[in-house]
């Protein structure tokens, strides 16, 4: 099995073997000054290598048509890891006031998970309504579903014919064509906002967990491969480190629910995911108060750090409270818990009203 893979759930710890074996480049102070510092995935680091975003950049700067592509595998609820990509989209939107492309990848929640084409649907009804009510522009935006979506069955194809049967397994390892075809499409999806249709040649950025690369790498060499027939130039991508699921072990999924917090989580199941997550505690509280806690093993704060605390001072307060012994991890749950639960009591009110909206969207 290669080292990345899109589908499993193993988490990628050593990220500077991400720069020198794959190539990634560093976000430099340079381009994170054009990037701007009010989205905290690019202030604290979470985003922390591209490709070629520096080019996307320079070509918002002289005006050219550029476009955010990104998307959603219709199998559960949101959770926090599609809540920071598409944070990171809406970002992007509004900044460079590019055109978001968002696939709703059918084809594979029915090759990964066997989720049929009509309860894909309702779930992507419902992720839909969480990326508008995270505050996505649906003006500037085309939303689609593979399913539906002529161009990128076609593209599939045309691409389905540029790679062999070992290129894939070299990637991805041994898996079931259906997941191999999905592959394609989602290269189509990637190269879709390029075609003449949306104007042609646009300059195209993906969010993605470094898990994804090698969905970019390939696309990257298929849009050169075919840039005599189509024109396309290679996507550029930005990469996001993992986010844990609450039990640190793996990276978080929609295949483990109690780990994996969603926007749509009750109150009561907040509490009760929250107070099972891996905490950097020590054995004493005697140990807690003269040490400190163990703050970079925990994933209460990295919930904080990636989601919950837009303002820096009170996650440098959190901070400090942890390292000074301050705090035990029982009141600090406690309080962290209650922050969540009042985020997703406003998300969930906001999301509601963008029900019948998103349905309509993907019903048109
Ligand atoms: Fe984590 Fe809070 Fe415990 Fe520190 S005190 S280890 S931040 S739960």
């Amino acid at each position: 099995m290669p080292e990345i893979n899109p589908w499993g759930s193993e988490l990628v710890t050593d990220y500077d073997k991400l720069f020198k074996e794959f190539g990634l480049q560093p976000i430099t102070p340079e381009l994170l000054k054009k990037i701007g510092l009010d989205y905290r995935g690019f202030r604290r680091g979470i985003i922390f290598a591209h490709r070629d975003f520096d080019k996307f950049v320079e070509a918002t700067e002289k005006g050219r048509k550029t476009a955010v592509m990104s998307g959603i595998k219709p199998s559960s609820e949101f959770h926090l890891g599609s809540k920071m990509t598409a944070e990171e989209i809406i970002y992007l939107q509004k900044r460079f006031g590019s055109t978001v492309f968002y696939a709703v990848a059918d084809y594979e929640s029915y090759a990964d998970n066997g989720i049929s084409f009509e309860d894909a649907h309702e779930f992507a009804v419902d992720n839909v309504a969480d990326l508008l009510a995270l505050g996505l522009d649906e003006k500037n935006a085309v939303i689609y579903k593979q399913s539906e979506c002529l161009n990128v069955m076609r593209l599939g194809h045309v691409f389905s014919n540029k790679v062999t049967p070992n290129m894939m397994t070299a990637l991805y390892g041994h898996q079931k064509t259906g997941l191999y075809n999905a592959v394609f499409i989602q290269m189509a999806d990637i190269l879709q906002p390029q075609l003449k249709q949306f104007g042609g040649a646009n300059f195209t950025v993906v969010p993605v967990g470094v898990d994804q690369d090698p969905h970019i790498r390939l696309t990257r060499d298929i849009a050169g491969r075919t840039k005599t027939e189509f024109g396309f130039i290679p996507p550029a991508a930005t990469y996001h480190k993992f986010f844990r699921a609450l039990n640190g072990e793996t990276k978080m999924s929609k295949r483990d629910p109690m780990n994996v917090l969603t926007l749509n989580d009750s109150p009561e199941l907040v509490k009760k995911k929250v107070n099972r997550a891996l905490t950097g505690g020590r054995d004493t509280e005697k140990e807690q108060r003269e040490k400190g806690g163990d703050i970079k093993k925990c994933v209460v704060y990295e919930l904080m750090l990636y989601h919950f605390y837009e303002d820096d001072l009170a996650l440098e307060d959190m901070k400090d409270e942890c390292l000074q012994g301050k705090i035990l991890c029982g009141e600090c749950k406690l309080k962290r818990i209650k922050v969540i639960q009042d985020y997703l009591k406003k998300h969930q009110e906001k999301k509601k009203k963008m029900q019948s909206k998103a349905r309509k969207i993907l019903e048109q």
